[in-house]
């Protein structure tokens, strides 16, 4: 099965640094998207050190930590990015330790990577991934937030969220403390499953139904250039990063 894909990043309309970083790499069918935060250049150092350390360690040959050869592929696959991400968090913080202007850096990060079948999708932070499948559209990723937690326990709505005065906190990020827990998740992709990956930039100010109604439209390029222009025209505030990868029917 072929994906097709397309990301974008965009600085938004108030902030005067883009902190988002994004990638692709067709050949291993790897897209990760980062939020960088933290003073100075902090933000976009974190976010752009997490995606090329995912993408070194995916891309390697060696076999990393503690891995049987025996193991199940796809726990071998499994494995690997939860180490790819873990260390990039170390490196973010070993360098945040290093330099005390970069001290409160940190970032989020959404993975995904289709292979065998399988989409592996990992994160940590509020980016977010979202699935249409066959007119079902789901967020597939909990964000680890304030607002996020008060959601998934029936203390506020979506609405609220949006506009509490604690959106923008969030529970884990890569970079601030030595280690960090990374949720991973397999799941089998179909023909003609869409894929969107975002920052907050795009999901705290466009609702999951305009997303939904543009996703199922629009071709990956198209999809996520409308979505950035309604980011925009709705305050465009943060930075906006979106990545699409559509599973083509053919
Ligand atoms: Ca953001």
């Amino acid at each position: 099965m072929r994906v097709l894909s397309c990301g974008i990043t965009d600085i938004g309309l108030k902030r005067e640094r883009n902190e988002d970083s994004f990638l692709i790499n067709e050949e291993l069918d790897l897209y990760v998207l980062c939020d960088g935060m933290g003073g100075h250049a902090g933000g976009e150092y974190a976010s752009a050190i997490a995606v090329n350390v995912v993408e070194e360690v995916m891309a390697s040959i060696e076999v990393h930590g503690d891995v049987d050869p025996e193991d199940d592929p796809v726990e071998l696959t499994r494995r690997r990015i939860d180490y790819a991400v873990r260390l990039a968090s170390e490196r973010i913080h070993e360098t945040a330790q290093r330099e005390p202007e970069l001290q409160s850096m940190g970032t989020t990060v959404v993975v995904l990577h289709v292979r065998d079948g399988n989409a592996y999708i990992a994160h940590v932070g509020d980016s977010r991934l979202y699935r249409l499948r066959e007119g079902h559209f789901e967020q597939l990723t909990d964000d680890h937030s304030f607002v996020g937690r008060g959601i998934r326990e029936g203390l506020l709505t979506e609405e609220e969220a949006r506009n509490h005065p604690l959106r923008n906190v969030i529970t884990r990020s890569l970079g601030s403390q030595p280690t960090v827990e990374v949720d991973i998740q397999v799941r089998a992709i179909r023909r003609g499953d869409r894929y969107l990956l975002c920052s907050d930039g795009l999901s705290g100010f466009v609702e999951d139904g305009d997303i939904e109604r543009v996703l199922a439209e629009q071709r990956p390029r198209a999809a996520a250039r409308e979505l950035v222009g309604m980011a925009c025209d709705r305050g465009g505030e943060d930075n906006i990063t979106i990545i699409v990868a559509v599973v083509e029917d053919e």
